[in-house]
């Protein structure tokens, strides 16, 4: 067992105010190199409902935005999506949606076991919010590997500022702790730059990022979309984005790190600036290409005009230009 970094809020806030990023990055590059050499692996997002229950302020497909144009996959449409991924490498398969009454257990269990019968060597990720220990229990049984849930602040005060009054950070602890004790591979994670967010509630989410030790961490920067109530706020920086991205990589230095899409929309190269400074993971679209811009979390999201195909070789070709390379596995934790 490697000893764990830990951070205190003064060294913390230190780092930030010197603006010691390119320490950060020089470190944080070897870490990553140590544990994953080069190797940059893909998950394959398949973003197959955009109705939700919830209603988050900063999320564009949150309830009360009567201009979000809903749709659902079928669960042809799914395997399709997983048939042309497979077909261009991808092993991983992320089904990410709101949180969606429509897709019951039951049809959430049938559509990973129907992937995993017909994608055996392939991981599935799930990525669909809050349920009970005993959904989540289900959906394992049923094959699913991964389960992604951002807890999005650790901070009480702050999580409140970010969601109506009926979520709650406790149940979404709660989850994640579900989560892991049911043997997934888990993904925490929070939005950099989101309202009402301070170095201390950021130094908050490093310490519970090493309490909980997931198996992943996304973090990307918040982008204000034009019909929440966070429409005219600032969105996150792609400096802050990256730094943050070192600091965790050194204080997990095992960590599956996404160079997210959000990333790569605040800046052209945005996700090259993260897989330098520490982030090892890229997550191309599935979806097909009718429904892309209508899972709008965000306003301006990359990609929306692609097909997967042109996705993933146009990644190919970023990663390559900075000495990395896609490999073609589940891109399991080590
Ligand atoms: N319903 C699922 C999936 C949410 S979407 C769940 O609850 O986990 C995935 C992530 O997108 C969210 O966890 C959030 O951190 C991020 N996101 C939502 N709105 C965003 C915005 N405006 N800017 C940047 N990221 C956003």
């Amino acid at each position: 067992m490697e000893a764990k970094q830990n951070i205190t809020l003064e060294q913390f806030q230190y780092l930030l105010a010197r603006n010691e990023a390119d320490y950060l990055k020089e470190r944080a590059l070897a870490v990553r190199q140590e544990h994953y050499g080069n190797d940059v692996f893909v998950r394959g997002l398949i973003e197959f409902t955009n109705y939700c229950r919830n209603n988050c302020y900063y999320c564009g497909i949150r309830r009360d935005n009567p201009n979000a144009d809903r749709y659902r996959l079928s669960d042809e449409e799914i395997m399709e999506c997983c048939h042309e991924g497979y077909r261009l490498g991808f092993r991983t398969f992320v089904l990410q949606g709101g949180e969606d009454g429509y897709f019951t257990d039951e049809k959430i269990c049938r559509i990973v076991s129907s992937i995993k019968s017909s994608f055996p060597d392939c991981a599935v990720t799930l990525s669909i919010g809050e349920k009970t220990r005993e959904s989540y229990k289900a959906f394992f049984d049923a094959g699913a590997d991964r389960y992604l849930l951002r807890h999005e602040t650790a901070n009480e005060a702050h999580y409140q500022w970010l969601h109506p009054k009926e979520l709650s950070l406790g149940i979404r602890k709660e989850c994640l702790k579900h989560l892991k004790d049911i043997g997934y591979q888990v993904g925490a994670g929070f939005m950099v730059g989101s309202p009402g967010q301070t170095n201390e509630t950021l130094y908050d989410d490093l310490q519970f990022l090493r309490e909980l030790n997931p198996h992943m961490v996304g973090i990307g920067p918040f982008i204000p979309q034009h019909d929440t109530p966070f429409a005219a706020e600032k969105a996150g920086t792609v400096d802050m984005t990256v730094t943050l991205l070192s600091i965790i990589r050194l204080l997990l230095p095992r960590v599956l790190l996404p160079a997210t899409t959000a990333l790569g929309t605040v800046d052209p190269v945005g996700r090259e600036k993260g897989l330098m400074a520490g982030a090892n993971v890229v997550m191309p679209n599935l979806s097909p290409k009718r429904v892309r811009e209508k899972y709008a979390l965000y306003d301006k999201k990359i990609c929306t005009g692609e097909e997967a195909a042109e996705c993933i070789e146009c990644l190919k070709n970023r990663v390559n230009k900075i000495g990395c390379n896609i490999v073609c596995d589940r891109g399991d934790y080590r």
